[in-house]
């Protein structure tokens, strides 16, 4: 997997604050602003970069991974990445799911076909591969799930210990996994929020490495590899649409940010808009984009839990990338994400796990209400597995009772209950 030695990186100039445009040194120490507490991103030379990388270099390339956009990454860390292959995603066109909706290119990015199961996983190897670069080995997040289980397995991977911080109601499929991988796991009364400030203090008090989203500028250096796979797998032509589910904000301000590298860097023309899409029960930066610009805190409500949050980690970057690529933001209720999640699974094949489907249920809106149009374009990121909330889907099924294991049996119950239309076992 270790690509050329001759392959270069981009020079890291300067982190620059969202809110203030203060820019800080590679070597600062800051993560987050020191004048006002705004989150940072990471620049680099472009100019330099465009005399040498092409789109050309790239087809050459033969990693099949998150790496193979090592160029555009913080230089030296992919001599440290983990050995799980993060990235490089399917992009699938999702023709029944089109004809259903009236909407005839519909793409998914299965992101949920990362090693530990979502997208999270293309920060967390980011994450381990700086940490080890600092000499770090002991790496702390709080997380609703996802991004704990990826810290978990990177870490593994690595033989680097992880330290996670989740709320009570995380689903036992991203519980187990985080056990799995041996991870010290701090199960936190309250919600994520709460997480989030206890994780904070116990990096700041233990000196352990901070993966929280949001104030770490690393990890969206991975989450917007997506954006930079998406473009090449669709022959370097951006959609008119890409639809991302949003909670803290940083995997939308990342996307953002990589297509907007791109258009930089001259490998696309033009920007996809960006589409913010919250549940109803967790809305303060769709709440912002529809309102004022002012995000607030908000109680959090939703079966969702990958998108649950109250207080947005990264919601300059997020509404600075939705109005940059003149964007939307959207709510749904959780009954349409579920709806979307069965939709998704029966129409393509694809289980998703919730959060994941905010996503098709934000399309769903959208299509009906005429904003994107039969012939556009559409990019659904598709950010977690169904299998790590199998509940999700069960709580809601009913199971058909066991028969005898004969063939009159079965002749007798497919004559009460015919093949007919089992296009989603789930009942109404
Ligand atoms: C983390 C996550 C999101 C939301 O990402 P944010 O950066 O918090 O906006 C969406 N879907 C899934 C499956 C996730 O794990
Ligand atoms: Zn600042």
């Amino acid at each position: 997997m270790r690509k050329d030695p001759h392959q270069r990186a981009a020079s890291e100039l300067a982190r620059r604050c969202v809110r203030c445009d203060k820019t800080f040194r590679p070597e600062a120490p800051e993560w987050v602003c020191v004048s006002c507490g705004g989150n940072l991103d990471v620049l680099y030379d472009y100019d330099e970069l465009r005399r040498w990388w092409s789109k050309a270099s790239l087809a050459a390339d033969t990693t099949r991974s998150m790496w193979r956009y090592d160029a555009i990454l913080p230089r030296g860390l992919i001599d440290h990445m983990p050995t799980l292959q993060t990235g490089w995603t399917p992009l699938y066109h999702a023709p029944q799911l089109g004809s259903e909706l009236g909407v005839t290119k519909i793409e998914l990015k299965d992101d949920g076909r990362n090693p530990t199961g979502s997208l999270k996983d293309r920060a967390s190897a980011m994450a381990v591969a700086h940490a080890i670069s600092l000499g770090q080995r002991v790496l702390a997040c709080a997380s609703t799930g996802n991004a704990a289980s990826a810290l978990a397995g990177m870490c593994a991977n690595a033989g680097l210990t992880s330290v996670i911080f989740v709320p009570e109601k995380t689903p036992s499929g991203k519980l187990a996994q985080i056990i799995a991988f041996g991870s010290y796991l701090v199960r936190v009364e309250g919600s994520y929020d709460q997480a989030f400030d206890l994780a904070m203090a116990a990096c700041s008090r233990f000196g352990w490495y901070n993966r929280n989203t949001g104030i770490n500028p690393y990890l969206s250096e991975g989450k917007k590899t997506v954006a930079f796979e998406i473009a090449e797998q669709l022959g370097w032509e951006a959609p008119d649409w890409v639809l991302v589910p949003v909670g803290d904000g940083n995997i939308i301000a990342s996307v953002g940010k990589g297509f907007e590298e791109l258009l930089h860097i001259g490998f696309i023309e033009r920007l996809p808009r960006l589409v913010a899409v919250q549940s109803e029960g967790s809305s303060a930066i769709v709440d912002a984009l529809l309102g004022d610009g002012v995000v607030r805190p908000v109680e959090v409500t939703t079966l969702a839990d990958s998108i649950a949050v109250g207080k947005p980690r990264d919601p300059d970057r997020a509404l600075r990338a939705v109005r940059q690529s003149s964007g939307l933001g959207v709510k749904v209720r959780d009954s349409e994400i579920l709806e979307a999640q069965s939709l998704l699974a029966s129409k393509e094949g694809v289980f998703v796990e919730p959060s994941a489907a905010a996503s098709l249920a934000g399309l769903v809106r959208l299509a009906a209400a005429g904003d994107i149009a039969r012939d556009d374009r559409v990019v659904l990121l598709l950010t977690g597995n169904g299998l790590k909330d199998t509940d999700s889907v069960l709580d809601r099924a009913q199971l058909p009772a066991p028969i005898p294991a004969s063939m009159e049996s079965l002749e007798r119950r497919l004559a009460e209950d015919p093949l007919g239309d089992h296009s989603s076992g789930i009942g109404a």
